[in-house]
């Protein structure tokens, strides 16, 4: 089985998904529970729960963030993102793959990511109060 092949979930997006028959899901109208509850699903099916230990699940997860980045390698400051237009349709699904990774590494890490984001953003917040950082790029160490 690929690397790609287990961390790809049951999200589809765009014009093939339409095609497909595949229910189009959004951010507006559908719950990280929802997602994750799919993922289960459709990782149980698959009998890929095996191979998703939390060192597994990181490394992929770094993986696919790299994919990502990879779309926007040798582009500039200035130019379009990403460089090359055909390379477009593909920021989505790495996107979804670098999601999909994460949600797969929060079930199996038992991390509830609601309340951790919510969690380190009050630390931020504390970290970085807007009368002393509005605007300026500094770590919270450098200011
Ligand atoms: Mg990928």
């Amino acid at each position: 089985m690929s690397l790609r092949g287990t961390i790809l979930g049951s999200m589809q997006v765009g014009p093939a998904a339409i095609t497909q028959g595949i229910h189009m899901l959004t951010d507006d109208s559908t719950t990280i529970s929802e997602l994750r509850h799919r993922l289960r699903t459709f990782n149980a099916a698959r009998d890929w729960g095996q191979y998703h230990s939390q060192r597994n699940l990181a490394m992929a997860l770094s993986v696919e963030a790299g994919e990502l980045l990879e779309l926007f390698l040798w582009s500039a400051d200035d130019g379009p993102q990403p460089p090359v237009i055909t390379r477009k349709p593909r920021v989505a699904e790495e996107i979804a793959d670098v999601a999909i990774c994460l949600l797969n590494l929060c079930e199996h890490a038992g991390v509830d990511l609601a309340a951790a984001m919510e969690a380190k953003i009050a630390a931020n917040a504390d970290r970085y109060p807007v009368e002393k950082v509005r605007g300026r790029l500094e770590k919270h160490d450098e200011y």
